[in-house]
């Protein structure tokens, strides 16, 4: 039996012809450039989050980007961020002359330690930066207490976590900002790049929207320097069609983990993927930690099942982080995920059979 690790092909089979209208849509009305889908798939974003508003962006990467710069983060200013995330999160705030500051991660959900980010303030400190992992939201009330505490911003990257819950309350609507990703692997995916800022303030909500066109609030005026960071109408139109998915997608998802979890309940080798009890994680990916990683990886590829290493090396020893002066042994818990970590295949599409196939092959490996 072949299992790809991640494939789009059944889903896009699925809704070919809506998906097909929406393009035809947009092409004959040839608002390539903030048309009505994109201010439409902002409101619907902004009632999923609970935010107030929501500003359309080219990319997961350029909400974060847009947001830190809004926010007036610079040079000399210092964020606090985990070191167990994709590039994006720390490289944005590297770009913008920033110090990303590392913060080790939880032992049981990947996700920062929240107990660890008061001894990383200092007086430079501006924003704390918490990502919420595969789909599970980091631990945001002792986030929301140290950054009140100390005038802080929070912005969270949520750009796997979309519908995600923690207490209830959305992802995205406990920061001053939240950040979304529409890569075309996230639970809601484009035919391309996008991206989503949220916030519950109409302010900054302005703001960002000035910073993603140029730092311009009206034609031809331009308070700020800014960029280019506007979201396509095709995406937009594109993603409408699959929001009215996503919410059986996730279902699914959520389904597939259970039943995994099922399956490695006798295990003793595979660690399945702890939840914390008052969150609703959209499993944006499903990561077991094993022992002999790597080895496992290569015999289930052997066996036709994909699988995948998020992330490694941990960030804080990452070529282009060598100037920020870590070394090995600084985060001991985010090294240690570095090396047990492995995503298997969790997109809604899987069958039943495929999820024993894999599950099998994985104890297997470990009998
Ligand atoms: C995907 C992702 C991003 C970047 O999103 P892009 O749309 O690929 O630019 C940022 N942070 C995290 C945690 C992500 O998973």
């Amino acid at each position: 039996m072949k299992v790809p690790f991640i494939t789009l092909s059944e889903q896009h089979a699925a809704i070919r012809e809506e998906l097909l209208e929406s393009v035809r849509g947009v092409l004959e009305s040839q608002l390539f450039i903030n048309g009505p889908a994109v201010r439409e798939l902002e409101r619907r974003l902004a009632d999923l989050c609970e935010c107030k508003a929501a500003v359309g962006v080219s990319s997961g990467t350029d909400a974060l980007l847009c947001s830190l710069m809004a926010l007036g983060i610079g040079p000399g200013d210092e964020v606090i961020t985990t070191p167990f995330t994709f590039l994006a999160t720390a490289g944005s705030i590297w770009r913008l002359g920033a110090r990303p500051v590392f913060v080790d991660i939880e032992a049981d959900t990947f996700n920062i330690a929240p107990a660890l980010i008061e001894g990383a303030v200092t007086r430079r400190t501006r924003a704390i930066l918490p990502v919420h992992l595969f789909g599970q939201m980091a631990e945001l009330a002792p986030i929301l207490q140290v950054a009140h505490k100390h005038h802080l911003y929070v912005i969270e990257d949520a750009a796997q976590a979309l519908g995600a819950l923690q207490g209830g309350r959305k992802a995205g609507s406990l920061g001053h900002v939240g950040c979304f990703s529409f890569y075309p692997t996230k639970n809601l995916g484009g035919l391309g790049d996008g991206g989503m800022i949220v916030t519950r303030d109409p302010e900054l909500a302005e703001k960002f929207a000035a910073f993603r066109q140029h730092g311009s609030l009206s034609k031809n005026r331009h308070q700020w320097v800014a960029a280019n960071f506007r979201l396509d109408t095709l995406q937009a139109a594109a993603l409408l069609v699959k929001l009215g998915h996503l919410e059986r997608w996730t279902a699914q998802r959520r389904a597939n983990a259970r039943r995994y979890d099922e399956l490695f309940s006798a295990s003793d080798a595979v660690e399945t993927p702890a939840v914390h009890a008052h969150n609703h994680s959209i499993f944006n990916q499903y990561v077991i930690r094993v022992p002999k990683r790597d080895e496992l990886r290569e015999f289930l590829a052997q066996k036709g099942i994909g699988s995948g290493v998020y992330y490694t090396p941990s960030l804080h020893l990452e070529r282009c982080f060598a100037d920020l002066g870590y070394k090995r042994g600084d985060f001991p818990q985010s090294e240690k995920a570095a090396d047990e970590a492995l995503a298997l295949p969790i997109y809604p599409e899987l069958t039943e059979d495929e999820i024993v196939y894999v599950a099998d092959q994985v104890r297997g490996f470990f009998a």
